[in-house]
């Protein structure tokens, strides 16, 4: 009898969760096994609303090895630190390589910046976004005990959408506690917020963030962070209580390492079918992959989503020698961002729109995702 094909998924992101919950449907013609650093994976898209106070942590969370166990996958609670391409091997940190016929990885991204000076002392970073979900708690916790009338400085450092949403989301969050009084203040790099989205969404978030009393600063460059303060290359020095680092986003060392195609900021590098660029054999997905063809797709979870069927189809098609299907990321894809006070931001199309039903409708598609997963 032919020894059946090893398949193993390294990591546990949102294509992979999609992945073993269609294996649960219909099983795949493969040994599976799941390697992931830690059991518990996050729903990024809640992680806002988890901020503020929307959600609780249950609700965020995808139990890996559950969803693998009723997949008939094998698990394997290990960081990869490498992929052995030649020898076909995925190496994890401590325990044996694990041999494969074919592989995929879906292990997301980290933050920018982590070695600047004391950002990883005195910052707290989004990523790993579990441990951010933990110290997001003990941070609350913490500001809502001080009996002080002193203002509570809370830096968000990163204009991107992540950190519009994690500046906005803090602020209701805190104000709506009986601590001190509450000032939060976001740094952006570039001239304007979200910059990769349209301007009339940016003008939507500097519009909410005047009323709100949440100051942003454009043009600002982060060099450091100490126990009280941010400072900014022009050496400028801004008073901090609490910094939040949500720069963008750059790859985990395993691709480096492992000597497979990597893009400048270390992604690996895929085609629209999923695989690697020269390496037919493994596949990837979510923030970890940069197109070949499409370079500035940007991280977003809503890629590693729509990710999930094609790769899911695709390893099926490889392991039957049938041709693969392939990727087309639309760059006009529907993007809400919650303010943490009821209200969503969205756009699509170009054609920008706010409101309590934008908070609705987001809510209404992060449930309904993590239904199909719980
Ligand atoms: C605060 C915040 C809010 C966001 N909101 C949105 C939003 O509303 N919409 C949106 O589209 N995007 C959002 N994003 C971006 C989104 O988080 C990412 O694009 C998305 O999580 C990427 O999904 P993924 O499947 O690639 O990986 P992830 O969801 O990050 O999953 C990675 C998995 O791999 C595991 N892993 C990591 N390293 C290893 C390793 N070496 N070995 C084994 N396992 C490993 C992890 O434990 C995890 O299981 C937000 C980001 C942040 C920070």
């Amino acid at each position: 009898m032919m020894a059946r094909p090893q398949l193993v998924l390294i990591g546990g992101g949102h294509a992979h969760a999609l992945v073993l919950e269609s294996m649960i449907a219909r099983p795949i013609d493969a040994d599976v096994t799941v390697v992931v650093d830690r059991p518990i994976a996050i729903y990024s898209g809640m992680v806002p609303g988890y901020v503020a106070g929307q959600y609780r942590v249950e609700q965020l969370q995808i139990d890996v090895p559950a969803l693998a166990a009723r997949a008939g996958a094998r698990i394997v609670l290990e960081s990869a630190r490498s992929i052995d391409a030649d020898g076909r091997r995925v190496v994890p940190t401590t325990g044996e390589p694990l041999p494969y016929d074919l592989a995929s990885v879906n292990i997301g991204s980290t933050v920018a910046g982590l070695d600047l000076p004391g950002v990883r002392d005195h910052a707290i970073p989004t990523r790993p976004i579990a441990d951010f979900v933990e110290r997001i708690d003990a941070l609350v916790g913490d500001i809502g005990q001080r009996r002080s009338s002193d203002t509570c400085r809370a830096v968000v450092v990163g204009g991107g959408a992540g950190g519009v949403e994690v500046a906005f989301s803090l602020d209701a969050r805190l104000k709506a506690m009986a601590g001190p009084p509450i000032e939060v203040t976001l740094l952006n790099r570039s001239e304007r917020v979200i910059e990769s989205y349209p301007a009339g969404l940016a003008r939507r978030v500097e519009r909410h963030a005047g009323t709100r009393g949440i100051q942003i600063r454009n043009r600002t460059r982060v060099d450091a962070v100490t126990a009280d303060s941010v400072q900014l290359d022009s050496g400028e020095s801004i008073p901090a209580d609490v910094v939040v680092w949500v720069t963008g986003a750059v790859s985990h060392p395993v691709f480096r390492s492992s000597d497979l195609p990597t893009d400048p900021r270390g992604f690996v590098r895929i085609r629209s079918t999923l695989q690697l660029e020269e390496h037919d054999d493994i596949f990837a997905a979510g923030d970890c992959g940069t197109f070949i063809d499409y370079p500035r797709t940007p991280k977003a979870g809503v890629h590693a989503v729509r990710q999930g069927p094609i790769l899911i189809d695709n390893l099926r098609a490889s392991l039957a020698g049938r041709p693969l299907q392939t990727y087309t990321p639309q760059p006009e894809f529907l993007t809400l961002l919650n303010l943490g006070d009821g209200r969503a931001l969205g756009v699509k199309r170009g054609v920008t729109f706010e409101g309590r039903w934008v908070m609705w409708l987001k809510d209404y598609i992060d449930r309904a995702f993590m239904k199909r997963l719980q």
